[in-house]
């Protein structure tokens, strides 16, 4: 279970919309959050928002293509969309 501090942190991100789109130069795309995997506890693992184009398409999402080809293909890593996400919501946790 989300705590509230988290509920209000993820409802932060998610309005700050798509990180790729952003750094494509298209601001404020309506995002939904993606679960960053890092070796260790799911419940703590840090999110990006990413719009549904970016976050699930077949041949454009990091989902559909995998992380790998995803980050070649945008040339731009998934750590990088959070360094970005996290400045713009001053929050480093
Ligand atoms: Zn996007
Ligand atoms: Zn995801």
């Amino acid at each position: 279970m989300a705590t509230k501090l988290e509920k209000e942190r993820y409802r932060k991100i998610a309005e700050l919309g798509c990180s790729l789109c952003r750094h494509q130069g298209n601001e404020g795309t309506p995002a939904e959050l993606h679960h960053i995997r890092r070796a260790g506890k799911r419940s703590n693992a840090p999110v990006i928002p990413l719009c549904p184009y970016h976050h699930r398409g077949s041949n454009t999402s990091i989902h559909g293509m995998g992380r790998r080809a995803f980050e070649n293909h945008y040339s731009i890593s998934e750590e990088q969309l959070l360094v970005q996400t996290q400045e713009l919501i001053n929050d480093y946790s």
